[in-house]
């Protein structure tokens, strides 16, 4: 029998609206399951149960009405369960962004990208596991413990947003908000085997999204599948005042039943994205892929992004820039936690000094240096020259493709621990995913194979701004002749 937590999206929905099942049972299977994997998988920090049991209650009333008169709308989304990164804001719940500063932040106001979902009818699980203030690239970095792959057990998820690309996969959540500053959402739906898609940047509001590097975060989905972003994403997307780096391009629906795929697709193939250094079974597997696609009927065209090799460093310097200015708010004083003395100084000193971790002082380190006056123009400055030449190549490929394609990652999920002592080898996991956070394009990854340890595999297509609809739809035409988005680690 089809346990609950195993039905796809759509099932959901049309078990909701059909009164087959209620958002409080929907929502009880749920938090069993996650009750029941959580030791082993660590998904979450924080588990909102109660909440969740009364937005769900809710949302059955509403249903109640609208099957006596369906003349008044409902949302596709009424009743559904999301689980929430635990760098964005949600009313009257503690928000950590994975570090010890924010451990006893309650919340007193919903990030924009909260408010649409619950105004959808959406019903919040918990807040799920990332690496502190989303600097890492495998979860290791919470202050809460690492999340584990739930495909093998002794590896990372990926990260930062590890915890919401286990859960979806692990069947803790339907479908669960993630944020992607140089690869948070994509790298770890890769990992996972599961669909993330990283918006434009300003598509999505950052309002309520706890800061790291504000010219580069985007709050977006990881699902199950494309054809479930499509539903969620025009609902999380739109002009928000409260966030001036927000524009108003409105997402109509996206409509995956019109033809399966956009018309006359070109692909470009970056030569600089598959170079020696990948894991051989990855590059073959995202190979077939690009088969697959042009079986479909998109064209492929080789094309080229020269500055790719200076995307690393450039982030490497803007990312930690921007994160030490937006740091220096946690104090001890203002925000967040404080360790008491006497004296102000000691106060700054020993607050920051004990609650953040190795990784976020070595971050800050790095981007005061980079800010710090005689080394401002050298570094910070010239990072911010390349980082236009980088976006150039991008508007200039796109004038000749609609999409590109290239690895998510140079490998698989790699084991807990492997990087622990090397900072430069987890930088390089990101490789092929910051150049679009640098460029403010948009970007979904999908599975795509696995690799001989059963690990899965994810492909990467990247479109110009403003195109998410065109990678939703070449994703779900992917997966409506393939299948390695259902496959699953863990039975129900
Ligand atoms: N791994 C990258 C970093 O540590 C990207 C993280 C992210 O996208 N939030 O900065």
């Amino acid at each position: 029998m089809t346990q609950i937590t195993e039905l796809t999206f759509q099932e959901i929905i049309n078990s909701l609206q059909s009164g087959e099942i209620s958002s409080h049972q929907l929502t009880k299977a749920y938090l069993k399951r996650i009750e029941k994997l959580e030791e082993d998988i660590h998904a979450f920090i924080t588990i909102t149960e109660e909440q969740a049991l009364t937005q769900a209650d809710k949302a059955d009333k509403r249903f109640a009405v609208w099957r006596k008169d369906k003349t008044q709308p409902i949302s596709p989304l009424l009743g559904v369960p999301l689980a929430v990164k635990d760098v964005l804001t949600v009313h009257n719940i503690r928000c950590t962004a994975g570090s010890k500063i924010l451990g006893n932040f309650v919340s007193p106001y919903n990030a924009t990208v909260v408010d649409q979902l619950l105004d959808a009818g959406m019903v919040i699980l918990g807040k799920t596991n990332t690496d502190e203030f989303a600097m890492g690239s495998s979860t290791e970095n919470s202050a809460y413990g690492v999340t584990h792959n739930p495909w093998d057990l002794s590896r990372v998820p990926g990260g930062s947003s590890g915890g919401s690309a286990a859960a979806v996969v692990a069947n803790m959540a339907p479908i669960a908000l993630g944020t992607d500053t140089g690869g948070s959402i994509r790298q770890p739906a890769s990992f996972c085997g599961v669909t993330g898609l990283k918006p434009t940047y300003g598509r999505v509001s950052r309002f309520g999204l706890i800061a790291y590097g504000s010219s580069l975060d985007s709050a977006g989905a990881i699902a199950r599948a494309a054809a479930d972003i499509a539903l969620l994403f025009p609902m999380m997307s739109g002009f928000d005042p409260k966030d001036s780096t927000s524009v108003n391009i409105p997402i109509e629906r996206i409509n995956l039943q019109d033809n399966i795929m956009p018309a006359q697709l070109r692909l470009g193939i970056p030569k600089e994205y598959f170079t020696s250094g990948i894991q051989p079974e990855v590059e073959i597997a995202i190979r077939k892929a690009i088969n697959v696609l042009e079986s479909l009927g998109i064209e492929i065209k080789e094309v080229n992004l020269p500055h790719t090799k200076y995307a690393l460093p450039v982030y490497y310097l803007i990312a930690p820039a921007e994160a030490s200015a937006n740091l220096a708010r946690y104090d001890g004083i203002r925000y967040g936690s404080r360790v008491d003395s006497t004296e102000m100084w000691d106060i700054f000193r020993k607050t920051r000094g004990t609650l953040f971790g190795a990784e976020v002082k070595r971050r800050i380190m790095l981007g005061t240096y980079a800010l710090s006056a005689g080394y401002y123009d050298e570094y910070y400055g010239k990072a911010q020259k390349v980082r236009t030449l980088i976006k150039e190549d991008f508007d200039n490929v796109f004038k000749t493709v609609d999409l590109i394609a290239a690895p998510v990652s140079p490998t698989t999920a790699f084991k807990i621990g492997a990087h622990r002592d090397d900072p430069l080898a987890m930088y390089l996991e990101d490789i092929f995913t910051l150049p679009a956070n640098l460029a403010g394009i948009p970007g979904i990854t999908f599975p795509v194979g696995f690799d001989s340890h059963c690990l899965p595999i994810g492909i990467q297509l990247m479109g110009a701004p403003f195109q998410e609809e065109k990678l939703i739809r070449t994703a779900h035409a992917y997966q409506m002749v393939t299948d390695w988005h259902t496959r699953k680690p863990i039975p129900n």
